[in-house]
């Protein structure tokens, strides 16, 4: 086994990649960029060297100074973790020449595999069974186009060389064809340096599922079941789970035996992952059968293989009792796999659920700043198991985190900041731990999309494995802009936290108190609240017993309070939660076992003068750069219209006008980098 390794990645996986090493007692290099200076991955590993700007071009992707790095240290192999230089084949031959192991395929399987088209033409010849397309190298737009009228709408236009659900768009009719091919050139060409695409049948309702496969030097080749993938946003994974719900025996052994056939195709060596898109179609029922519903067949298509650890190999890991990174570092090490296909065996059900900066509400759009409060359920990091075997008692709770309260999220990178991953005897149980864990999971400081995972978790359609990629559509009435907390119980939590934090130097239970105490000896005090969007006044009457009563949004009642650890146990108005309020700003944020919410206490006189719109103010929603502008000063727009296009955490946003009127000013040249706030345009 190695004695030291250097990890050429940052955040959660690298955490991950180095709680490993630690267990096998492999000694760990972190590289770091400016920005990461004092990343949790940094403190994660042995030693760490710094190796660039923030910008990932000028740090995780330097292999140049990453080579380097490994040789000042000494380290004998390098984890690329995914994303970054983890599929880029010209830094695992590099590795080689370099006489380091790169731990993960060899360069020629990730060549095959890199280009989405190219994978497509070789697994065509292995028998792999594909979505109808075209994947040819001529990219004349008029061929193209051709093609698509072809194929038939909708269609999927994909970036070849794209992941991570960048560069692909779905085009509905022709007439949007042109349009859509351009901006996906375009971002292909931003984000991959490479404009080739593919076209695509869009299959109707499908599942994404995905098998692990693993391969060694000894020309051993096992598949790890399955993961189903299938609850996604702008074609990015939200939630995880293995086994697949619904899985017909017969096709999961298939579809095992087709990305076996896949990896073995290109000699793969190492952790993988088959991507396959299943097509979702009522069976054809013989007239004996009578009523009921009509069972589902299942057909599967390979879309393409990433030659890499993937995000979501925790609930493989969950299921099997396995540990995926120590199966990398052995079989890189020159060790045969640790267990032959019959040895495998699925235990239980676990989902993942991807925590990420961002606003779901706000279509999605990424958060940066910094985690003022970051709270977990009680959990795992890592199952460790003294003796290094497999860790066969997989945790109820893991969270795979990169962050530590108090870091800051960044707009360099990606915003996924932490995974948790819950197992259970049943999906049921699972279900329950993740709904849970999530209502334990508190983040205060930046967007989240906690809130929103609940809120799927708990959808009709998720709860019944009634899944496929438009779930997050489907289901959409129930999943955004949901106010989990009401008002009276939202006011209810900011008076306790406010006389909580008045009362805190008077002793461990400040409300057990009956002595009648009152803050500057009165017996009535208003306060002012904004929520969900509205202003609200309540008053809070101190009784002469000590007791409280609050009149808040039409009702008034006794108001009790406990302290409950660090939370607070509040009964107003027929209901009764345990909270915790953490206050940043002006804004107090509530996290109820039901549910997370916020209130704002108004400072009435501060906002005596407001009242009037800021009007045709165009400001960027977050720090990235401008791509382009649709516009010049003199036109006149339409409210809806597209006007900038900006780019920001490898993501193209468009930005629209909020109404009608004429651009009076763009304050911004294509390629320039802007603060988020920054005014883009003027319109009047
Ligand atoms: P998939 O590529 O199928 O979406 P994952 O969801 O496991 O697989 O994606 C892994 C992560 O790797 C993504 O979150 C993304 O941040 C990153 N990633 C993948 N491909 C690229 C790429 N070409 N450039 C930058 N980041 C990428
Ligand atoms: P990436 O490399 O970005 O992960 P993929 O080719 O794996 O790209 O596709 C990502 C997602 O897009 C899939 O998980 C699926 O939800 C959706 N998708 C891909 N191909 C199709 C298709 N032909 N029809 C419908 N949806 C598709
Ligand atoms: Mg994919």
């Amino acid at each position: 086994m190695f004695k030291k390794i250097l990890i050429a990645n940052r955040g959660e996986i690298a955490c991950r990649v180095a709680a490993t090493a630690r267990r096998m007692a492999v000694r760990t290099v972190a590289v770091y960029s400016d920005a990461d200076a004092d990343a949790q991955h940094v403190a994660a590993c042995d030693e760490a060297v710094h190796i660039g700007g923030s910008a990932p071009k000028d740090s995780y992707l330097r292999w140049d100074r990453i080579l380097q790095a490994a040789k000042d240290t000494g380290a004998e192999a390098i984890h690329p973790g995914y994303g970054f230089l983890s599929e880029n084949e010209e830094f695992a031959q590099a590795c080689a020449d370099a006489g380091l192991v790169f731990i993960g395929p060899p360069a020629s399987a990730i060549q095959a595999m890199g280009l989405k088209a190219e994978s497509k033409r070789l697994m065509q010849q292995a028998g792999v069974p594909l979505v109808p397309g075209y994947h040819g190298t001529d990219q004349d737009p008029q061929l193209l186009k051709k093609e698509a009228d072809r194929i038939g709408y909708p269609v999927l236009i994909k970036a070849s060389a794209g992941g991570g659900g960048k560069g692909m768009r779905a085009v509905d009719k022709a007439e949007d064809f042109d349009a859509a091919l351009a901006s996906c050139k375009r971002e292909a060409k931003n984000s991959f340096g490479d404009d080739a695409v593919l076209i695509e049948k869009y299959v109707q309702r499908p599942r994404h599922i995905e098998i692990q496969v693993f391969g060694d030097t000894h020309g051993q080749c096992v598949w790890l079941f399955e993961r189903d993938c299938s609850v996604q946003r702008r074609h990015q994974k939200v939630l995880e789970e293995a086994p697949a719900p619904g899985m017909p025996p017969g096709m999961r052994k298939r579809m095992g035996e087709a990305a076996v056939a896949a990896a073995k195709a290109v000699n793969y060596v190492g952790a993988g992952t088959v991507e396959f898109i299943v097509e979702q179609r009522q069976a054809e029922r013989s007239p004996r059968e009578g009523g009921g519903p009509s069972p589902v067949q299942m057909d599967f298509f390979f879309m393409e293989m990433n030659t890499r650890l993937q995000v979501e190999h925790p609930v493989t890991e969950a299921i099997t009792g396995l540990d995926l990174v120590e199966w990398q570092l052995r079989v890189a090490a020159g060790e045969k796999l640790p267990k032959t296909q019959d040895q495998l065996e699925i235990r239980g059900h676990a989902i993942e659920a991807r925590i990420c900066a961002e606003n779901p509400d706000n279509n999605f759009l990424p958060a940066t700043g910094r985690l003022e409060m970051l709270r977990w359920p009680e959990h795992v990091t890592f199952r460790r198991n003294a003796d290094g075997e497999p860790f066969h008692d997989p945790a109820p709770v893991r969270i795979d985190a990169g962050v530590r309260q108090g870091d800051a999220i960044s707009p360099f990178y990606d915003s996924m900041v932490a995974k948790l991953i819950v197992h259970g005897a049943t999906r049921e149980q699972a279900l329950a731990r993740l709904d849970d864990a999530l209502a334990r999971t508190h983040i205060v400081g930046l967007a989240t999309n906690v809130q929103f995972l609940r809120q799927v978790v708990r959808s009709r359609s998720f709860a019944q494995a009634d899944l496929d990629t438009a779930l997050i559509q489907r289901e959409a009435a129930v999943l955004f802009h949901q106010e989990p907390v009401g008002l009276k119980l939202a006011a209810a939590a900011a008076v306790a936290k406010a006389l909580a934090d008045e009362r805190g130097l008077q002793g461990a239970d400040p409300f057990s108190r009956r002595d009648g105490w009152r803050p500057y000896g009165v017996a009535t005090r208003a306060f002012a609240f904004e929520f969900g969007g509205e202003r609200h006044e309540a008053t809070l009457t101190y009784l002469h017993d000590g007791a409280l009563q609050l009149s808040v949004g039409g009702t008034s009642g006794p108001l009790v309070i406990a302290q409950r650890g660090e939370a607070l146990e509040v009964q107003f108005a027929g209901e009764r939660t345990v909270a915790h309020v953490d206050t940043l700003g002006e804004t107090d944020h509530v996290f109820t076992p039901r549910g997370a919410t916020r209130i704002v206490a108004i400072d009435l006189l501060a906002h005596a003068g407001e009242g009037e719109s800021e009007g045709g103010r165009l400001t960027a929603p977050m720090p990235g750069k401008v791509v382009s502008f649709a516009v010049k000063a003199g036109d006149a727009v339409k409210k809806g219209q597209a006007l900038a296009v900006m780019e920001a955490m490898k993501m193209e946003h468009t930005i629209a006008a909020p109404a009608d009127g004429t651009v009076s000013e763009v304050l911004y040249a294509p390629g320039d980098q802007v603060a988020e706030g920054a005014e883009l345009l003027k319109l009047n």
